[in-house]
């Protein structure tokens, strides 16, 4: 009887818990894909949203999410985990790679290297699509709402390892995806140009010397003008923001789940987070519905790959502008630049021995703007050397 009466008890207790919405504070693509998750797997969710929209953190602009660093591709990984493509959604298996002798270098790929989508506060976004996916599995999507606890924290960058700024404009000019590797216009970065079915985007990603990034992107700009002129129209759009790269032990506290950058989870390298902001929000949803320990799911997951990023962000800015040329030229060589690129993502063994010894020379031991808790990070102002820009000639 007494037996009956337990489990008849720890049953509404597990009824009630299941009741009570997961709480998603952050309504980017990782949340939103914990939420779609959630929801589909039959579980209350709230989703918290602390600006009046989704995605008020972009302009419109075009971004890729990669599919270098893992063998599944693109649209079968996003059927994996749930998500409809109900937004723009464009296959990359080309481009012109620029060094800085201003030599350009048309690259190839037999599978696409990444997939096109946009992101703001409107139609046809990745943001506006997810969002949608989120309502229409039962999600409640909370606008002007900061939360600060959670069930999973999904806030965004916590901290500015990286600064991008970005133009987007309406052009009827031929589609274009133009990225120029130079250290003394975007230091530790790149500069890019998507054209794409009439939409344009300019951006210029830069990991030190933030306070000058406005002189980089007008030198970037510039740069491009001279290799190839475009139109800037009189009306355009520009946006700034950070980007936060973290390698931790945890991305727990308590009971909330930390997933996309509000963990720090991004490709070192070139600073892409959108797959891996996918992938943690899922697994985060994931780890609620079977039960199963985030922080080992991620592990084994993200873990070993996001160190070697570690490792190839440390090559990149280890080899200088001859560095750069000599991977434009090897990339351009390749039949299959997503297969050569995936060779990047390896890990091999030389990376895994490498990566501790990356970690220990970069060890910040400054101002630091992650929270207080198991961090690495490191201050680039003060240690990567930056060459003075002069003017635009
Ligand atoms: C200019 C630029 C270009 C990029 N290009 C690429 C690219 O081409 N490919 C790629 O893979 N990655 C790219 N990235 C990185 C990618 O955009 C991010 O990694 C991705 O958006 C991270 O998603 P997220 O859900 O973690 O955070 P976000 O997209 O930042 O979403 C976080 C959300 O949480 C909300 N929020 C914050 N605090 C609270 C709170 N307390 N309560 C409630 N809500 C809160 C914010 O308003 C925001 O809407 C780019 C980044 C930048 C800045």
């Amino acid at each position: 009887m007494d037996v009956l009466l337990r489990n008849s008890q720890s049953y509404q207790n597990d009824k009630m818990t299941q009741m009570q919405p997961i709480r998603i504070a952050g309504a980017g693509p990782s949340g939103l894909a914990a939420a779609i998750a959630l929801a589909k797997g039959g579980r209350a969710v709230e989703v918290h949203e602390a600006k009046p929209d989704v995605g008020t953190r972009f302009i419109g602009d075009l971004q890729v999410i990669e599919a270098a660093s893992e063998s599944e591709p693109i649209p079968i990984f996003l059927d994996r985990i749930g998500i409809a493509r109900n937004f723009y959604f464009r296959a990359a298996d080309w481009a012109t790679f620029y060094d800085h002798r201003r030599i350009a270098r048309v690259i190839r790929s037999g599978e696409p290297y990444g997939w096109f989508i946009r992101r703001g506060a409107e139609e046809g976004t990745l943001d506006r699509g997810l969002l949608a996916q989120a309502r229409a599995a039962g999600a409640k999507v909370i606008f002007g709402s900061r939360l600060q606890t959670a069930d999973i924290v999904a806030t965004g960058p916590a901290s500015p390892d990286g600064l991008a700024r970005e133009m987007t404009w309406h052009t009827d000019e031929r589609d274009r995806i133009d990225v120029y590797f130079d250290h003394k216009l975007s230091p530790g970065g790149y500069s890019y140009l998507f054209i794409l079915d009439g939409l344009a985007t300019f951006g210029c990603a830069i990991v030190a010397d933030f306070k000058r990034i406005d002189e980089y992107f007008d030198h970037s700009i510039a740069a491009a003008q001279q290799l190839h002129r475009f139109n800037i129209p009189q009306e355009t759009r520009t946006g700034y923001s950070y980007m936060n790269f973290h390698l931790k032990q945890r991305a727990t506290s308590g009971d909330a789940r930390f997933v996309g950058e509000a963990a720090g989870f991004q490709d070192y390298l070139f600073g892409l987070g959108l797959r891996y902001a996918l992938t943690s929000g899922h697994l985060a949803a994931r780890s609620i519905l079977e039960g199963r320990d985030f922080d080992d799911l991620w592990r084994s997951e993200l873990g070993a790959k996001q160190e070697t990023s570690l490792v190839n962000r440390f090559l990149y800015e280890m080899g200088g502008n001859r560095g750069l040329s000599m991977f434009v030229r090897s990339a351009s060589r390749a039949r299959d630049f997503r297969g050569y690129l995936s060779g990047w993502h390896q890990r091999r063994w030389w990376k895994a021995m490498l990566a501790p010894m990356v970690r220990r020379v970069w060890k910040h031991d400054g101002r630091c703007h992650h929270k207080p808790g198991e961090h690495w990070c490191r201050s680039r102002d003060t240690e990567m050397k930056v060459p003075p820009l002069g003017p635009i000639v």
